[in-house]
């Protein structure tokens, strides 16, 4: 059934003209002889005409009021298909012997028409079969196909108004009395709910579409969609309208043979967005926009079935199905339908608009384990949006980041999202196949290391990245000891929590673990040096013998991040790594905190010390959100674990999240990040250390690079509960930042490395503030920007 409105030239009677008229003008205008068949069309004549060839044509008479520039825009529209994507099967315009896209005939009627001729496809249209297996999701890539094609394409024609457009349903108001009156609440119910949808439409992305990929014009074969046709409904309007009206035409068909409307619409939609991924503000609106159409719809068949006595039965065609869909979608008031359909595309778990929820922190506790996943602040944070350095919570409040080194490029950064996004729509698996993501990402990250460090391997987690990265060094030592700075943490697993010193009952420490003192400065501004970083090691390795335990790794966080955030010399690191190779271990620079940049002068902190680790562990920033991380080591290190045995991870490495680790290096180098993070962190620290003169509970600023500890503390010294006030009243401001030290006195801030010297300063504006409100202040003002 054509589903074309009715209008103006409705009123005038199709072109009168037959068979023998249609061949003599196929012949003269286009050489063609054929013979013809008239075809079934609402207001034009079409006839389908076969050569001696047994090539078949289809002569296009238009309706003599119809206005030629909409045809022109038809015409067009072909063409630019068949152009931008020549293998989608759409009729094309056959050129008249001089070259014409159409031609202007006088018929015998008196009156001049529009002829043009198109190419027949193959196959009859879907609404005279049954819908065939996999029709609905080739239905939804067919349309988002053309919807694709269609893009680029303009014609001033386009503004055309059609009365079957759904979201002009309200113009068709008056036919509500011509129903059946037992019907006429239930459309009058429609038109109410489905007010405002034009303007709801006005911000999506819209174009000239087709707007009547339906069954009627939707060609199948052998159980295979294989064509589109049609043009003759083209106007300018939103996708979702576009689709709507698709999923609306299979419904119908879908409802009258007793199937799943639930069912057929999810699949149109996962056909669809295969090719064009749908946003909540469109899907939220494709339930309203198909009870729109569904009313136009009858209220056509209302207005135009007793104009046209002889036609009726084509007319009503399509009234059951939609009676039928339209009891079962008004069964749902709007929000229930928008929820059902934001479900089937997947937007509904998209949560950027969440509002507060009180019950969220007792749902959370009650499902996430209490005390033992706990929150950060007094007052719990509810954040729904990151957005470079800010986070947006529920309330609509943005709070300035100052603690999440993991957004390294800023929060949803789009190079990001989009190479997630992308990445996720055309392939994601593990890592026993071929694939250049994973290859590529590797080579980056080796390239930038030291040459001996020539082979990556990926996992998931920081702590899955030391974990491996002590299994290597146990395989590859033969030993069992593990050798870790007081207050180190290098993660949550069975073997790595034991390297967590931090993270130690009180009074509890592993048999085959010892520990040394991070590099503090001494109260006397030395700092320790190589001999004492032997020194050191050489105790802890005394200390491992007791226990009958040779070193197999030393593990080191190069910026001693949890320690405080220390800058030892680069004798002090040399010294750990010639201490531990003389006992027979490894050196893991565990980079996950001080990797990719943050320290300022290198991608890799561990190369500000000239030392050569023989592991290195990343993570956190590795996706800038995204969970990968990784071992870089030497060939002959993993040789060792691959005689016996092999190492993969499921996820490890996957298409996705090694995209996402490529956008992060892009980003990274692109920008110029790493020297950011210098120029930004001298001046934060800059900063602090002005405030100092104001705030007698300022203490040593201490970091490289974007990071900082700063010590926090009170008349009688380091103080754990003025850093706590001061991190929540930071936060009451605005601002989010953590603590760190050994005894948990000073301020860990660790930004995005996007920050501008201008976010400095709104922390350093709220620093002031905090410890101002806590009374913490001299009384003299420092000045903010150094
Ligand atoms: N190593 C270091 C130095 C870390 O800071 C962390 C996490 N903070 C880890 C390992 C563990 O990483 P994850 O939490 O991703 O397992």
């Amino acid at each position: 059934m054509d589903e074309r409105p009715a209008s103006a030239i409705l009123s005038e009677p199709a072109p009168s003209v037959g068979t023998v008229w249609a061949a003599g003008v196929l012949l003269e205008t286009y050489g063609l002889r054929a013979e013809l068949t008239d075809l079934r069309s609402e207001r034009d004549r079409n006839f389908l005409a076969t050569a001696d060839t047994g090539r078949q044509v289809v002569l296009k008479v238009s309706h003599s009021a119809e206005n030629p520039s909409v045809v022109a825009m038809e015409n067009a529209a072909m063409d630019h298909v068949a152009q931008v994507d020549p293998t989608l099967a759409i009729p094309r315009l056959v050129r008249t012997r001089d070259g014409s896209a159409t031609v202007p005939v006088k018929a015998g009627d008196g009156r001049s028409h529009v002829v043009r001729v198109v190419t027949v496809l193959p196959g009859v249209a879907a609404d005279c079969l049954d819908v065939p297996r996999g029709f609905a999701d080739d239905l939804g890539r067919w349309s988002a196909r053309l919807a694709t094609a269609l893009r680029g394409f303009f014609h001033p024609a386009g503004g055309r108004a059609i009365e079957w457009d759904p979201r002009r349903v309200h113009e068709l108001q008056p036919y509500v009395e011509r129903l059946d009156p037992s019907r006429r609440d239930l459309v009058a119910g429609v038109l109410e709910r489905v007010v405002g949808i034009g303007e709801r439409t006005a911000s999506l992305p819209a174009g000239l579409l087709h707007a009547d990929v339906t069954m009627s014009n939707v060609l199948v074969q052998d159980g295979a969609i294989t064509g589109l046709i049609d043009f003759g409904d083209m106007h300018h309007t939103a996708r979702v309208c576009d689709l709507a009206i698709t999923i609306t035409s299979l419904l119908r068909v879908v409802a009258a043979t007793g199937g799943d409307s639930w069912q057929a619409s999810a699949r149109v939609l996962q056909g669809y967005q295969r090719t064009i991924p749908l946003d909540t503000s469109e899907t939220e609106l494709i339930g309203e926009l198909v009870l729109a159409r569904l009313a136009a719809t009858v209220l056509i068949s209302a207005w135009r079935a007793p104009e046209n006595p002889d036609n009726h039965e084509y007319l009503t065609g399509l009234d059951a199905g939609s009676w039928l869909l339209l009891d079962q979608l008004t069964e749902f008031a709007p929000e229930a339908l928008a929820s059902r359909f934001m479900g089937l595309c997947g937007t509904s778990r998209v949560r950027s608009g969440q509002r507060p929820d009180p019950s969220l922190i007792d749902r959370r506790r009650t499902v996430l384990g209490g005390d033992v996943a706990p929150l950060f602040y007094q007052e719990p944070l509810h954040i729904v949006r990151g957005d470079g350095p800010w986070l947006i919570a529920a309330d609509g409040r943005r709070y300035l980041d100052a603690y999440n080194n993991v957004a390294v490029i800023g929060h949803e950064h789009p190079a990001v999202v989009s190479a997630i996004v992308g990445q996720a729509r055309v392939l994601n698996t593990h890592s026993r196949y071929l694939h250049q993501n994973i290859v590529e990402l590797a080579e980056r990250i080796v390239a930038t290391m030291p040459e001996e460090l020539d082979t990556c391997l990926f996992v998931n987690s920081g702590s899955e990245a030391t974990d491996l990265a002590w299994r290597l060094a146990v395989t590859s030592t033969a030993a069992t000891g593990g050798i870790v700075t007081n207050c180190s943490y290098h993660g949550v697993s069975a073997a790595t929590s034991p390297l967590s010193s931090n993270t130690w009952p009180n009074g509890y420490q592993p048999d085959h673990v010892a520990v040394f003192e991070p590099p503090h400065v001494r109260p006397d501004g030395s700092a320790p040096d190589h001999r004492e970083a032997r020194q050191r090691v050489d105790a802890a390795v005394a200390e491992l013998a007791l226990q009958g335990h040779r070193p197999a790794l030393l593990a080191i966080d190069p910026m001693f991040t949890s320690a405080g955030v220390l800058t030892p010399s680069a004798g002090f690191i040399a010294g750990l790594v010639d201490a531990i190779h003389a006992a027979g271990g490894l050196f893991l620079a565990d980079e996950v905190q001080a990797g990719f940049g943050r320290g300022g002068h290198a991608l890799w902190r561990f190369l500000d010390f000239g030392v050569v680790p023989d592991l290195v562990a990343l993570g956190k920033p590795m996706g800038n959100g995204h969970p990968i991380a990784a071992v870089v080591t030497r060939r002959a290190i993993v040789d060792r674990l691959s005689a016996k045995d092999e190492f993969f991870s499921t996820f490890a490495g996957n298409p996705v999240s090694s995209a996402a680790g490529l956008a992060v290096l892009d980003v990274i180098d692109q920008e110029g990040l790493t020297a950011r993070a210098c120029d930004v962190g001298d001046y934060l620290r800059g900063g602090v250390a002005i405030l100092a003169d104001t705030h007698s509970a300022l203490g040593e600023v201490r970091g490289q690079g974007l990071i900082a500890g700063i010590d926090i503390h009170d008349a009688q010294g380091e103080d754990r509960s003025l850093t706590l006030a001061v991190v929540n009243r930071l936060r009451d401001l605005g601002v989010l930042v953590g603590s760190t030290g050994r005894r948990g006195n000073a301020l860990k801030v660790r930004p995005p490395l996007i920050w501008e010297r201008e976010h400095a300063d709104v922390f350093l504006e709220a620093l002031d503030q905090a410890l101002t409100d806590l009374g913490r202040s001299s009384g003299r003002r420092g000045d903010l920007n150094p």
